[in-house]
């Protein structure tokens, strides 16, 4: 293509709304272009690198004996009221972007695949015989996502390769799941990225796992718990460790001390000069499932331990049968206005107790009269602990379990995991934190969607079993972009050689020159034909803002029709290395040929 003809448009300043380095790169550079909030169109460059990235997600799929194929974007409500996440993805996540249409039907904008497949699954598949079956496309989804930011890293609207597969059992499921855990790691590895598999929530589906492929970069919006030893890595998330151990506690008396503005776990402990893990901090949540229930939330943990939230949204995703629902819609910390709602007097916050009272629930139809009390396990082996004493400006101290305090039944783990602590398959390896940018994520599914939608099949010995299911999902623009986040200098892209959208440019210095010209256009035509896929950079701008803009865009090879051709040879610059040298005009061809093909 030549760069005369090609709406080629470069920016010298950054976008005032980017934040991460590839995303200004990928604006400045003419790659895309922001039409709205999360939105954005693929200019011709871009477009090329994700037709790259999708050819081979393309590849490693159907090497896997995954079919493709195209499910519709717009989605029946009825479907999503069948698998019950009608509600949760409108209204509590509120990420899916809904419509009534002229019927005054309701419907969706794809944001993941799911009930739809499920669907087919249900209308197609009769027998066992027919089974495992793995489908996948590579689709725009649409998502309202709460904070739109940093380009395609986050869009509104983007492109995935999403895959469901079915089985007649979990053996099958796993044997798939290994083998999309290739196809991913191949995908990735192709496309030049470094990245590492970790351990992810699956949320409350079940335990049967689920793995995120991470792209480490600084700009990453997850963090990444690891080991030095290669054992263990985990989303933070889903991490689990041993905490530190606790300091021996020197409150050998029970009793109750004032201790005026201590409302936080540092201020207590400077007052009375103990440790915070000497502290059962008392932390009071208000969670809302979807039939509108709301229950009061209190969770003992250690003082210098914090409440992952993610594992406590799981624990009450399994108790919701207990409050006659099927999801929990919300989680927080109810501020005050929450706290009018249900609270029948004031609470002493900052000094509440294990021990503080259902009474202070005013309960009605919508609100639970009891507290929903857990303990974690940091908490659990505490002696002679600190905690507050349901009075404000006290605390109790050298309290313990089984004497002052009952504990909760319901002892889990529900802290999070921190950079330093020990690892829980080897004591000696301790946690280490890395930025992650999340690309895939592969998931046994189970039966969750084949039971609530009835999607079952017929075994050998003819009964009737609900489908298990794995889903598989790549973010084919995220991808792109994080390749550009992990590979980029102060002049511009670098893209890795196997997703750049052109592998050549041949740069004319001087366009009123006809011999560079010529040379150019031959080399050009040459370097084409012989499937090197090649730009020509035949604009009229000086020659110093065509290199610039060559190093901005970030082609891999760059060949300069300069002084040297009056000796027979051009210049070649790579720009990975920056490494440049003169090669005679014939051996071009040959030349990056070889290279091409050695590095793919
Ligand atoms: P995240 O935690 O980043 O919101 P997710 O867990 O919701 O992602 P999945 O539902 O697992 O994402 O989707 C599969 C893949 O789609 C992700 O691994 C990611 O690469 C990509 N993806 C998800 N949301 C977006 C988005 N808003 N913009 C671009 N890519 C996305
Ligand atoms: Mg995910």
């Amino acid at each position: 293509m030549r760069l005369s003809k090609m709406l080629f448009v470069t920016l010298r300043d950054d976008p005032a709304d980017a934040e991460i380095p590839s995303h200004k790169l990928l604006v400045r550079a003419g790659y895309i272009r922001r039409i709205g909030s999360g939105v954005y169109a693929y200019l011709p460059l871009m477009w090329r690198v994700l037709q790259k990235v999708s050819l081979i997600v393309r590849e490693e799929m159907n090497a896997t004996g995954a079919l493709e194929c195209l499910f519709p974007q717009i989605q029946p409500a009825e479907l999503w009221k069948e698998s019950g996440r009608w509600d949760t993805y409108t209204k509590a996540e509120g990420i899916m972007f809904s419509l009534t249409d002229r019927r005054e039907q309701q419907l969706a904008l794809g944001p993941t695949h799911e009930e739809v497949i499920t669907t087919v699954a249900r209308d197609t598949i009769r027998s066992y015989r027919q089974l495992p079956v793995h489908l996948y496309q590579i689709q725009t989804k649409f998502r309202d996502e709460i904070r739109p930011r940093f380009g395609l890293m986050r869009g509104r609207e983007f492109i995935m390769k999403d895959g469901y597969s079915f089985h007649a059992d979990e053996e099958s499921l796993k044997e798939t799941y290994q083998d999309m855990y290739q196809a991913y790691s191949n995908m990735l590895r192709r496309c030049g990225l470094e990245f590492r598999p970790v351990e992810a929530d699956s949320g409350a589906i079940g335990g049967s796992g689920s793995t995120e492929f991470m792209v480490l970069a600084e700009a990453g919006e997850d963090e990444v718990l690891y080991t030095e030893d290669g054992k263990y890595s985990a989303n933070v998330e889903k991490a689990i460790s041993s905490a530190p151990d606790a300091e021996p506690s020197s409150f050998t008396n029970c009793e109750k001390i004032e201790t005026p503005k201590t409302e936080t776990i540092e201020k207590v402990c400077k007052t009375l000069k103990c440790s915070p893990t000497q502290v059962v901090k008392n932390v009071l949540y208000q969670a809302v499932y979807d039939n509108g229930t709301i229950v009061l939330v209190l969770v003992n943990i250690r003082g210098d331990q914090d409440v992952n939230e993610v594992k406590l949204y799981n624990e009450l995703t399994k108790l919701a049968s207990t409050y006659k629902a099927n999801a929990v819609l919300a989680l927080e910390v109810p501020n005050p206005e929450a706290q009018e709602k249900w609270a029948a007097k004031s609470l002493p916050l900052g000094y509440i107790a294990p021990d503080i009272g259902d009474d202070y629930i005013k309960a009605s139809k919508e609100v639970n009269s009891k507290f929903l009390r857990f303990v974690d396990k940091t908490a659990v082996d505490l002696k002679n602990f600190v905690t507050g004493a349901n009075e404000s400006g006290f605390h109790v101290v050298g309290a313990n379990w089984g004497e002052q305090f009952k504990l909760p039944d319901l002892a889990v783990d529900i802290r999070t995991a921190k950079i330093g602590d020990r690892a829980v398959h080897d004591p000696a390896q301790t946690l280490k934190s890395a930025r992650g940018i999340e690309v895939g994520h592969i998931f046994q599914l189970g039966s969750k969607y084949s039971q609530a939608m009835g999607a079952t099949y017929t075994t050998e010995q003819g009964k009737d079993k609900p489908l298990e299911m794995g889903c598989y999902g790549v973010g084919v623009s995220r991808m792109a972009q994080a390749a550009v986040e992990q590979s980029y200098d102060k002049d511009g892209i670098i893209w890795p050689l196997a997703i750049a959208p052109y592998h050549a440019i041949v740069t004319i210095p001087n366009i009123k020159d006809a011999q560079q010209v010529e040379v150019a256009e031959k080399l050009y035509q040459e370097l084409n034909q012989a499937g090197i896929e090649t730009l020509l950079d035949d604009r009229t701008e000086r020659a110093g803002a065509k290199f610039k803009d060559a190093d901005l865009i970030g082609i891999p090879y760059r060949i300069v029709t300069g002084r040297a051709i009056k000796e027979g040879k051009v210049e070649v610059v790579e720009r990975k290395s920056s490494d440049s040298y003169e090669i005679v005009i014939d051996e071009v061809v040959s030349t990056l040929n070889k290279k091409i093909k050695d590095e793919l």
